[in-house]
């Protein structure tokens, strides 16, 4: 199956002359580029593809559910029958040795969530590079027991909390591929930073400087 969205693929590699055995020779890195995807409807198989380098797939396989949510702007997360506990990204099976791999149910869950950590990124892949700094965020979504990273976006890094509470924002349904970075988080509506300035965001404030001078400077 084709899909429109599908990227053309480089088919012309550059060998290092004088290094012919290095593995890479000088290939020119082009970075990872997701390719598109296509889901089955009568296995419930979705697989997505991407290239780096060459052409690869990867199949979701029972967790398809996951990236086909994706594409329709939707969380799924598992439940275990037996303890009760909730899993995004989902488990296939419970985690607790007492459930003795029981088999988890899948549940739609609200697309909403709580930072249990974060990082603010002053470095990053090349796509990401003219954004910097940004803040990375474990979030952990609607109560389930594992937790899920992506961008949490729309927000001074310095102001980012434990525990605050995120929303999801989505791309337009026409450039989602079926994966993480079809959406990111934002601060929930209504949020404010619970604290005033204190000497540890003047800390972050100092070291992102740098970060927003040199970003100033790209073209
Ligand atoms: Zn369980």
């Amino acid at each position: 199956m084709t899909d429109p969205r599908l990227h053309e693929i480089p088919d012309k590699v550059e060998w290092d002359v004088k290094h012919p055995n290095k593995f890479r020779g000088n290939v020119k890195e082009t970075g990872i580029g997701f390719m598109g995807y296509d889901y089955d409807s009568t296995t419930e198989q979705f697989k997505v593809y991407l290239h780096y380098d060459q052409l690869y797939y990867w199949k979701y396989a029972e967790v398809s559910k996951l990236g086909k949510g994706f594409i329709d702007g939707e969380f799924w997360g598992t439940k275990c029958p037996k303890c009760g506990d909730k899993f995004f990204p989902p488990r296939v099976n419970c985690w607790n040795l007492d459930d003795n791999l029981e088999k988890t149910e899948w549940i739609k869950l609200k697309q909403e969530g709580i930072v249990h950590t974060f990082t603010i990124a002053g470095w990053s892949g090349k796509s990401s590079l003219k954004r910097l700094p940004f803040v990375l965020a474990y979030v952990v979504v609607d109560g389930c027991k594992t937790a899920i990273a992506n961008e949490l976006r729309n927000i001074d890094p310095w102001d980012a909390e434990f525990g605050m509470p995120v929303k999801v924002v989505w791309k337009p349904e026409d450039e989602r591929q079926g994966t993480v970075t079809d959406w990111w988080f934002e601060p929930a509506d209504g949020w404010e930073p619970t604290v005033g300035d204190t000497p540890e965001k003047e800390r972050m404030k100092e070291l992102c400087a740098p970060v927003y001078e040199w970003v100033k400077s790209m073209d």
